[in-house]
């Protein structure tokens, strides 16, 4: 039986399919990632495509029949001007949905996914450059909590003993020193930066605003390389 599905969505990828075609990857309220084909959307003329192209939530209409999900019907719900129009906000906005991308799977129903990239890119709209890099880790850190990697923030995460002051990706959160021997990547944190790691992991994106500016990039972009294989370059704005 034929199904229509509504929802909101963020756009998180596409490839080519077919002649004409192509394969959109969405992030939905709904239903989490869903892959749906657009017909036509390689034609100029496809007024589907202003919505598919830019960085929005958008509120699609899907026809889930017994094949791939096609769209049929897209707008934009809530628009982000300014990430539309400056270049480091495009560039905060990007990266939150391409790390989305790579640690999510279809067929996964997820609304608090969804809220946290919605969140993300709104707040990539209107952040203050000084607080980027706040909102930066905490989306990072946030995003890696929410798929099931939650790093030991407290005590060594090898010993238990109760300073760390260190951080080791591979050994999953905060060592101490003897412990930190034994991972030539860790880097040293003092007991503020453990505060500002454990500040990140919980507050709302919204209120990234009240976190000073974030020098945990090292210790973010450690955790991404370990946790996701990846290295996503932000910009350094502020
Ligand atoms: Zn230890």
């Amino acid at each position: 039986m034929a199904n229509y599905l509504q929802t909101k969505a963020i756009v998180l990828s596409h490839r080519d399919l077919a002649e004409h075609d192509r394969l959109y990857t969405l992030y939905t309220e709904a239903k989490g990632k869903l892959e749906v084909r657009v017909r036509g959307a390689r034609k100029i003329l496809s007024k589907l495509q202003p919505p598919l192209s830019s960085i929005a939530v958008v509120r699609v209409l899907v026809y889930e029949g017994r094949s791939r999900p096609l769209l049929i019907g897209i707008e934009t719900a809530e628009r982000l001007p300014l990430v539309a129009s400056t270049l480091w906000r495009t560039q905060v906005a990007s990266r939150f949905i391409r790390l989305v991308d790579i640690s999510t799977r279809p067929g996964i129903c997820d609304e608090e996914m969804f809220a946290l990239l919605r969140d993300g890119i709104h707040m990539a709209e209107h952040v203050s450059p000084p607080q980027a890099s706040a909102l930066r880790d905490a989306f990072i850190l946030q995003l890696l909590i929410h798929s099931g990697y939650r790093p030991e923030l407290h005590v060594c995460v090898v010993c238990r003993n109760a300073q760390p002051n260190a951080f080791s990706a591979a050994h999953g959160g905060a060592v101490c020193f003897k412990c930190s021997a034994t991972d030539p990547t860790a880097v040293a944190v003092c007991a503020a930066e453990l505060d500002a790691l454990r500040a990140h992991a919980t507050v709302p994106l919204a209120a990234t605003a009240i976190l000073p500016a974030s020098n945990l990039g090292a210790i973010t972009q450690a955790l991404l390389r370990h946790r996701l294989e990846t290295v996503l370059w932000f910009p350094v704005v502020g």
